[in-house]
């Protein structure tokens, strides 16, 4: 029989981004806030000093800091008629555990959603038709506005100590930066990061495709910064260990360095790390939250009551906790109905690698997860879909987050994969060559999506995530467009040789390949809960206390990296909960 813990106010699942930021804000309301984090409590200092942290065997080999799948995973599959099997080995995608989640090793590229990416369904339609958005596609416009947002998006990035160049403050275009961006109210915290070559060789090769470059914005802070919490950061010393790891200098921005040191000091906080939430509990009516069952960190299972429970599990684990709740109804592909697990996405990513003679010196061992140089010219409204045929944007960037012996080293076509040619080539290459990187959006489609899957059980009982997703002929059409744009980029960079690795036609997704960690979509926002889990505040249109904050909310995947939209969302929830919710605890929107 369950342990019941004393009653709550608000029960918070997980300890990354979101977590940190609801906790933040509704302690700020005055309210007592449980936190539980299934996996270990951890802070830079013991867990990522120097020199232990700087150890690509056990970060990027063993995934020391990384979800280990021995317990829960999901199963993938490519199309309904499969069978979904296990994802057991870190490949694809990498979540997050332990107490600052996925956003202590993020590598810190920190974008703004476009004007554009926020009504995009309808944008589409008026651009090029609504016959242009295939029947399958289930894109959606998201139910706020870029400029609803704006305010939470410049918060988060206050809270980051974002490092860029504004492109667009207050309607003015701004030297330097991204004229396409949606107007800023002020200019970044901090200014941008020193370049590289790698950045330097893209300013060089987009100014003659005519191109409008500027500096990715970046949460590697650029100099001495202290954020709005009073949270100090030191300058970034490119060490080259940003992704897979936590950083050593308190540099990268994560809730750890950011936010966690003000809620540890809180009376009415409490973190529970090693909890392993199991399901929230539902009233007999099934339209109210009372709390969480989990399992502690002795294994016993203990049941927290809570009036308010935020789910801040990372997008696939708040999918899969409303399904084994029985939150709202679970998506049909077939009927294409219910509503959870619908619109699943992931990030159409590529890569071209530009090597060169002993001359150029790019070396690759210096690195700034986040930083270098990119363009939105073939992103939003730049971009002519209706010549070129298919959904949605992408960037091309140069960005050198640090390369190393076990994280791999580029090498020209044809050399062998193991042997003395293989050794020569990686010591030819690795300090004369970089990479630019094809980042594309994935649209939404009847075919994608996330359920319970049937046979496979995590070592809790509960029936493992199904994940049924395959890139789609959009996707693969608009990867070949990206790589071909980088790819003339590059030559005109007159390398030694060039790479490129555009999605083939009839490509399936390969689960074995690391393409990022910006898996999106499964409970959605949107304005008609036929086809939406959430509301425009990401509260549960069946469950009203129940939020689910998180790029689950996305009805689509954009162009960008998707954190900085995930912390605005956060920050528009929780300024919706402060001032709306705790009033008149109920439905914030009619359905
Ligand atoms: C290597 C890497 C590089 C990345 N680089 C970038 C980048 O440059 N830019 C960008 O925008 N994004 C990047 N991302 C993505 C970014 O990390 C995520 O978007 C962000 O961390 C999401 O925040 P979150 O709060 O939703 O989830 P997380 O930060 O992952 O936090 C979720 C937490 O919930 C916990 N949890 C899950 N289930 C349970 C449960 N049942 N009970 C209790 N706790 C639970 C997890 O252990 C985890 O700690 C990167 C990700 C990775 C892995
Ligand atoms: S590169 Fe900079 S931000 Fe990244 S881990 Fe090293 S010091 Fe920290």
């Amino acid at each position: 029989m369950a342990n019941v813990k004393p009653k709550v106010d608000a029960v918070i699942v997980g300890m990354g981004w979101t977590g940190a930021i609801l906790a933040k804000e509704l302690t700020d309301a005055g309210l007592n806030v449980v936190a539980l984090e299934r996996g270990a409590d951890r802070d830079t200092q013991p867990d990522f000093a120097y020199p232990k942290a700087i150890d690509e065997l056990e970060g990027s080999v063993h995934r020391r800091f990384l979800q280990g799948l021995n317990q829960e995973t999901v199963t993938i599959r490519h199309t309904s008629a499969d069978t979904a099997v296990p994802y057991r080995q870190i490949g694809s995608f990498k979540p997050g555990t332990g107490v600052g989640g996925a956003g202590t090793h993020w590598s810190g590229c920190h974008f703004r959603p476009l004007p554009e990416d926020m009504n995009f369904r309808s944008n589409v339609e008026q651009r090029f038709g609504k016959k242009f958005i295939a029947d399958d596609m289930t894109i959606e416009d998201f139910p706020i506005s870029y400029d609803d947002l704006e305010p939470h998006l410049d918060m988060f990035e206050r809270v980051c100590g974002t490092a860029g160049r504004a492109g667009k403050i207050n309607g003015v275009i701004q030297p330097g930066g991204n004229p396409f961006e949606g107007s800023r109210t002020r200019d970044y915290p901090l200014g941008p990061n020193p370049e590289y070559l790698g950045a330097e060789m893209f300013h060089k090769g987009a100014k003659e495709m005519g191109w409008h470059s500027y500096p990715i914005p970046t949460s590697n802070a650029s100099g001495p910064y202290t954020n709005p919490y009073g949270c100090q950061m030191g300058p970034c010393n490119a060490c080259g260990f940003c992704s897979d790891y936590g950083c050593i200098n308190y540099s990268k921005a994560s809730p750890n360095a950011c936010i966690l040191p003000v809620l540890r000091q809180r009376g009415n906080f409490e973190l529970r790390a090693n909890s392993q939430v199991l399901k929230v509990n539902l009233d007999s009516t099934k339209k109210k939250a009372t709390g969480v069952t989990y399992l502690d960190a002795q294994g016993r299972e203990v049941e927290q009551p809570a009036d308010l429970v935020l789910l801040c599990a990372f997008q696939l684990y708040n999918v899969h906790l409303m399904l084994v709740s029985g939150i709202g109804t679970p998506y049909d592909p077939v009927s294409n109905t219910g509503t959870i697990g619908r619109n699943y996405s992931y990030q159409n990513l590529n890569r071209v690698v530009l090597f060169y003679d002993k001359d150029v010196q790019a070396n690759q061992f210096i690195g700034i997860g986040g930083a270098g140089a990119t363009m939105d010219d073939l992103n939003g409204n730049q971009l002519d879909n209706g010549k070129l045929g298919f959904v949605g944007g992408g960037l091309v960037w140069a960005r050198q987050p640090g390369a190393g012996p076990v994280r791999g080293i580029n090498v020209p076509a044809g050399t062998p994969n193991w042997g003395s040619k293989w050794k020569q080539a990686v010591a030819d290459n690795f300090r004369h060559s970089f990479y630019f990187e094809v980042q594309g959006a994935c649209m939404s489609y009847r075919q994608n999506y996330l359920s319970l899957d049937p046979t496979y059980k995590d070592a809790f009982g509960r029936p493992l995530l199904r994940m049924t997703f395959d890139w789609q002929q959009n996707e693969i059409k608009a990867s070949q467009f990206f790589v071909d744009q980088a790819l003339k980029m590059g030559r005109t960079l007159n390398p030694l040789s060039i790479l490129g690795d555009a999605k083939k036609d009839g490509e399936h997704y390969n689960i074995t390949k690391y393409q990022s960690t910006h898996t999106c979509g499964g409970a959605t926002m949107g304005s008609n809960p036929a086809t939406s889990a959430l509301n425009r505040y990401l509260q549960s249109w069946d469950v009203s206390n129940v939020f689910a904050i998180g790029a689950n909310a996305f009805p689509q995947n954009n162009g960008y990296n998707p954190t900085g939209l995930v912390g605005g969302l956060a920050y528009w929830a929780a300024t919706a909960i402060r001032e709306k919710y705790l009033k008149n605890p109920g439905p914030m929107v009619q359905a």
